[in-house]
């Protein structure tokens, strides 16, 4: 199944660094002029120089306002992929409002604020166009420690549905990817101790964790017209964790 996105232009967040830089960079082959947003303007500037064609725009999702600006300036979007993300892993009695504004900024606000400016260019442009959102299997399963990453993942995949509702009457399909253990550094920051993601792994009828390139297949997939029946979704990524 071969996918092309010529003469689309697409934007994704979080395309410093894990599995946002490997989406844009993907979308770049695919024939898509891409916009990488990110927060360390370093990460860009190495992206950037391994793909010569990618437009790096610098901007912190947990600034309202100032990446609101930024992203009214690019223009057409028709492929949106909501991918910045943070973990933090206070447990539930010891979490502070901090973390939880930290984590629902940038996990949640931040992709109403962007999805809000593109898709208002969408249906002005009567074009459609297709979002997702990345989530995590933790929208759905409680793990310990997860308390503000869990709740605004979960709060991904009911804003998703919502968006999917609204926007749908407009061509714009909106779904989410929700993947286990990805071997980023966030994943890796996360589950590097056995000890931690033994037992995890051991539930996964696969026994394996995810790569970068399935959540980009996955994410390829739901962005294109192979998709064009599938709207708010959540699409697993976890080897059948949630059969065992
Ligand atoms: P990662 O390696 O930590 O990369 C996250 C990217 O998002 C970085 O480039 C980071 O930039 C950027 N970012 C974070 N906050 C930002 C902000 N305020 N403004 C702009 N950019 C910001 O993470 P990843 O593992 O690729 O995760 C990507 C997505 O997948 C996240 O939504 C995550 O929740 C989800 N996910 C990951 C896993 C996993 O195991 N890795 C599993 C399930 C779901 P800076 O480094 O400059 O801050």
């Amino acid at each position: 199944m071969e996918i092309a996105f010529h003469g689309k232009r697409a934007l994704v967040t979080g395309a410093g660094k894990g599995i946002g830089r490997e989406i844009a960079r993907k979308l770049v082959e695919c024939g898509a002029e891409t916009f990488a947003l990110s927060r360390t303007q370093a990460d860009l500037d190495s992206l950037k120089s391994e793909v010569p064609s990618m437009n790096i725009v610098q901007a912190d999702l947990q600034d309202w306002d100032g990446s609101r600006k930024i992203v009214e300036q690019l223009g057409p979007i028709d492929l949106l992929v909501n991918n910045a993300g943070v973990a933090r892993n206070a447990s539930f009695l010891e979490v502070k409002k901090d973390e939880l504004d930290f984590t629902f900024d940038i996990n949640v606000k931040a992709i109403v604020n962007v999805s809000q400016v593109c898709a208002k260019g969408m249906i002005e442009r009567g074009q459609g166009g297709a979002i997702v959102n990345m989530s995590s299997i933790a929208s759905t399963k409680a793990l310990k420690y997860h308390t503000s990453y869990g709740a605004s993942k979960g709060a991904v995949d009911m804003l998703t549905k919502v968006m999917c509702l609204e926007l749908g009457p407009h061509k714009i399909r909106v779904n989410t990817v929700n993947p286990t253990v990805v071997w980023t550094e966030m994943g890796k920051a996360e589950w590097s101790d056995s000890a931690k993601s033994g037992p995890l792994l051991a539930r996964i009828p696969l026994n394996k964790f995810v790569e970068i390139e399935d959540v980009v297949n996955a994410t390829l997939f739901l962005l294109s017209d192979k998709s064009a029946m599938v709207n708010g979704t959540s699409m697993l990524l976890e080897g059948g964790l949630s059969c065992s």
